[in-house]
């Protein structure tokens, strides 16, 4: 039976250099066993590098990594217990897809016999079960995939760090194939670290979502925080489309706070919200349009498109354009409409900047 043993990664004030480059700022991070947890941010940010230094591949500059409580800071990759599942999949083409996976048991130890009864039951993890003798090129993308998370999984790491596990798998199936690593994962119950720059693919798969910017951790938070409660312009218009629209925060009352923009006040949850200006981001949903003029907020349509189950439009307004998306399709409005900007549902919150 295949046993998961899932550890705790934690980073201590990690910097990376290559040269005189600072790709890792001063990282610190958390991750709780049997978590799924994805690091995302745009291309640069650092995420391969953090992945890397887990994995042993990278050393870093200065800090600490522990996994399941142990220093590994400079352990070499194959004195740790974890293992990686990569973009390319890195599977041997001339090898069966059991010989594959049991490959890496065997090359730690393991009589052949023993490594292939295991790995027939890695392969049935992931249901493969009966394609144990087909090489990597008689299988689908998907299927190989599997293969490569079946031969990683049963190496029993206390960590399994995936490197952008579905880029090379077309929109259909990379949908399918991170339901089932998800699935996997909290059904054996072992902690992951997963990279990708997909936030659709971030939202889906974890527990936690860290994004990064620049070297260092922009936010971290369940995929529900960031997506209703971004700490700044950057991570709102990350985590999906969001207009910023500055704002004058006129009350604050607990949990609630009154934002006014024009003579339209609206009532958001205050967070840290101060007294006086500030912007909002406002989800294309979350904002309403009335035809109206002599509204408290003002705006008037400059563009629209029917897209059969919504209509988008642009609007502007003393603040600036807003992205509106609105499911009213019944009543699409057309250029040059003067209309009433109003806001409702969740997809609204004070930000910083
Ligand atoms: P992507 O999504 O494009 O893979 P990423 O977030 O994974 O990006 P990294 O690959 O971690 O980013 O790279 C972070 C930064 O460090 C980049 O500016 C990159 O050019 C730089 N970098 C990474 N590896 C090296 C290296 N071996 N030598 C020099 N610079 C490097």
């Amino acid at each position: 039976m295949i046993k998961s043993r899932a550890g705790s990664v934690v980073f201590q004030g990690i910097k990376k250099q290559f040269g005189a480059f600072t790709a890792i700022h001063d990282l610190s991070l958390t991750i709780e066993p049997g978590t799924l947890v994805t690091l995302l941010g745009p291309s640069g940010c650092g995420k391969t590098t953090t992945l890397r230094m887990l994995a042993g591949l990278e050393h870093p500059t200065s800090g600490k990594i522990l996994i399941g409580g142990a220093d590994v800071t400079m352990l070499p990759a194959n004195e740790r217990d974890v293992s990686m599942v990569f973009q390319s999949y890195a599977l041997f083409p001339h090898m069966s897809s059991l010989d594959n996976v049991a490959y890496g048991l065997e090359s730690s130890g393991m009589k052949h016999k023993e490594a292939r009864e295991r790995a027939q039951e890695g392969l049935k993890l992931v249901g493969l079960a009966g394609m144990g003798d087909r090489l990597p090129a008689e299988l689908s993308g998907g299927q190989q995939q599997r293969v490569a998370v079946a031969r990683a999984l049963i190496l029993e790491p206390q960590v399994l760090l995936l490197d952008e596990p579905l880029s090379n798998l077309d929109a259909r199936l990379r949908r399918r194939v991170r339901t089932e690593i998800r699935e996997l994962q909290q059904r054996l119950g072992f902690t992951a670290v997963y990279v990708t720059h997909d936030q659709d693919e971030a939202l889906a798969v974890s527990d936690r979502i860290i994004i990064m910017k620049d070297g260092g951790i922009a936010q971290e938070g369940s995929p529900r925080d960031l997506y209703e409660a971004p700490a700044s312009a950057f991570i709102a218009d990350f985590m999906g489309e969001a207009n910023v629209v500055p704002c004058d925060v006129v009350r604050v009352e607990g949990a609630d706070a009154t934002i006014r923009i024009g003579l339209l006040e609206h009532r958001v949850p205050s967070r840290n919200a101060r007294l006086g200006p500030a912007n909002l981001a406002v989800r294309p949903n979350s904002i309403t349009l009335e035809p109206a003029s002599g509204a408290a907020f003002p705006g008037q349509i400059t563009h629209s498109a029917y897209l059969g189950d919504h209509v988008e439009y642009e609007v502007e307004t003393s603040t600036g354009t807003l992205f509106v998306v609105d499911p009213a399709v019944e009543r699409a409005m057309a250029p040059k409409t003067e209309v009433s900007v109003g806001f409702k549902g969740r997809g609204i919150a004070i930000i910083n900047g």
